[in-house]
């Protein structure tokens, strides 16, 4: 699935592999560090960076 950092504006593909275990765990985006998604279910998200935007609302440093 597609989603879009909160922060950055920037897209990302979603894809998910399942694992035994329950886990939870989260993203973030690698463009502004943000998180980008979390999940605590038995399945392990990997993202992909689509396009990198810098609509920072709050620009670090
Ligand atoms: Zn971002």
């Amino acid at each position: 699935m597609k989603i879009e950092c909160k922060n950055c504006g920037s897209e990302f593909e979603l894809n998910s592999k399942s694992i035994p275990l329950r886990d939870k765990d989260s993203i973030n985006c690698e463009v502004c560090r943000s998180e980008l998604y979390s999940w605590n279910e038995a399945k392990m998200w990997e993202a992909t960076l689509l396009e990198k935007k810098e609509n920072h609302l709050n620009k670090p440093r």
